[in-house]
């Protein structure tokens, strides 16, 4: 049974509250306990199954060569191929890839999903590159991966600066290699090319499931519910988009930049278009501007980062005035900040859970490319709702069950179900 000793939990965890792998392996570590876990299990699930780093040459516009540094992170198999984003942005590491490839893992065995986790990145400026300079950088870096990668072994899909154009260039690389098509290596492809329909807006619509789901615990209604969004990307443009077609009242949204705030409601339509056509918030008329960290502290019913990890921290999450968050992205909370936040009573929808609408209509677009037949819109969006609600009701009753939080429940469940698989298969004897 785990019994770690001081010594192991300084190893483990280090110091830095803001380190992704230490944020993660800290809930883990507690879930482990609380669930008993057997050591050598234990020992199997708390590290990743395999970590490779690539050295990328790209031949920039201007003729030179500059050399990329990117990784892939398989972090587990035991309950089917790893699937997991693929990252651009100037400050991915190691200790950052290595823990969102372990929430994949969690994410889909919360959601139920037949997938282990991965995650990749590179360490780029997407912005200051041009279209060649990014497609080259992809060819090459799927090239690098072409053994660790496929349909039965590992299934790239989009995340932070990545996108169907992205991922259409990986889906051609690999053909090249394979001589035929493959359109189920990665998930998150342009439609014609074997993506799914409503897979663009699965993870903001899954959001927009689970929060359904929160506020009914707090006998309000969407018309009755103020949501404030930090990120305007795939999911907190997406969701915000979706949360105000369904009645909620968004007060607040933000990209990198700056936010704006109107506590009577946003028209979020109008501020994407707006965003869409400046590249910046910064102008919107009629709205109060404000900072990241303002909008994260003001008053709100539903708090959705849905931007990067370490959001809320120890530093401001006793400013949180939230009732629900609902954690668009992977990591913005950190587990200093958990406590404060369950010791305010705020509602935690945790991130592999909240954000799991993605991964989810991943996989249902991985099972279309295998058969090659593919579902409406409608049908895609019943099934993951199906699978969201039912999801975020079983967490609830994980939770009370075992009279643990909602983020400690979310890794007992996960955990439990990674265990049981792995100690059937019997792969770590
Ligand atoms: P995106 O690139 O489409 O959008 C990111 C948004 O966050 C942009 O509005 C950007 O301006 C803003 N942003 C970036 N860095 C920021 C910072 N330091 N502070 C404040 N705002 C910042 O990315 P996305 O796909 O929407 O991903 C957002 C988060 O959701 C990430 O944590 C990602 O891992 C997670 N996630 C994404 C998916 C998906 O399907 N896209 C699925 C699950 C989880």
């Amino acid at each position: 049974m785990v019994n770690l000793t001081g010594d192991d939990m300084r190893r483990f965890r280090g110091s830095d509250e803001k380190n992704p792998f230490e944020a993660m392996s800290e809930r883990f570590d507690r879930a482990a306990k609380l669930l008993d876990l057997e050591e050598d299990l234990y020992a199997v699930m708390r590290v990743p199954s395999r970590e490779l780093k690539v050295y990328i040459p790209v031949k920039m516009d201007s003729g030179h060569i500059e050399v990329f540094e990117g990784y892939r992170v398989q972090h587990n198999f035991a309950r089917g191929p790893a699937k997991g984003g693929i990252r651009y942005a100037p400050d991915v590491s190691l200790d950052e890839v290595k823990a969102l490839a372990a929430w994949m893992t969690w994410k889909c065995a919360v959601v139920n999903v037949p997938f282990g986790g991965a995650k990749g990145g590179i360490i780029c400026d997407p912005r200051q590159m041009s279209i060649g300079e990014l497609e080259r950088l992809t060819r090459r870096y799927t090239s690098e991966l072409i053994d660790f990668i496929g349909p039965e072994k590992d299934v790239p899909a989009p995340d932070m600066n990545t996108g169907e154009q992205t991922m259409a260039w990986i889906m051609d690389t690999y053909s090249m290699h394979a001589r035929h098509t493959v359109t189920a290596v990665v998930t998150g492809k342009p439609i014609a090319l074997g993506g799914s329909l409503g897979r663009r807006e699965a993870t903001g619509r899954g959001v927009l499931f689970v929060v359904n789901e929160a506020i009914k615990r707090f006998d309000l209604t969407p018309e009755q519910t103020t949501v404030a969004v930090q990120g305007s990307g795939n999911v907190g443009g997406i969701g915000a988009e979706l949360m105000w077609e369904a009645g909620y009242k968004v007060v607040a949204i933000s990209d990198i930049n700056s936010g704006i705030h109107n506590p009577d409601g946003l028209n979020i339509p109008h501020v994407l278009e707006y965003l869409n056509q400046n590249k910046s918030l910064e102008g919107y008329p009629g709205v109060k501007q404000i900072s990241n960290k303002d909008l994260l502290e003001i008053d709100c019913d539903v708090l959705a980062p849905c931007a990067t990890e370490n959001q809320i921290t120890s530093e401001n999450a006793g400013r949180i005035k939230c009732k629900i968050l609902a954690e668009g992205a992977n990591g913005p909370t950190t587990p200093k900040a958990d406590k404060i936040l369950h010791e305010k009573g705020v509602f935690v929808i945790p991130d592999i859970l909240a954000n799991a609408g993605g991964v989810t209509v991943s996989y249902f677009e991985w099972v279309q490319d295998r058969m090659g037949y593919f579902w409406s819109e409608d049908e895609v969006n019943v099934r993951l709702q199906d699978k969201m609600v039912a999801s975020f009701n079983e967490l609830c009753h994980y939770a009370d069950k075992h009279n643990v939080d909602t983020r400690t429940a979310a890794y007992m469940l996960a955990i439990d179900r990674v265990a049981y698989d792995t100690r059937m298969r019997g792969i770590y004897a």
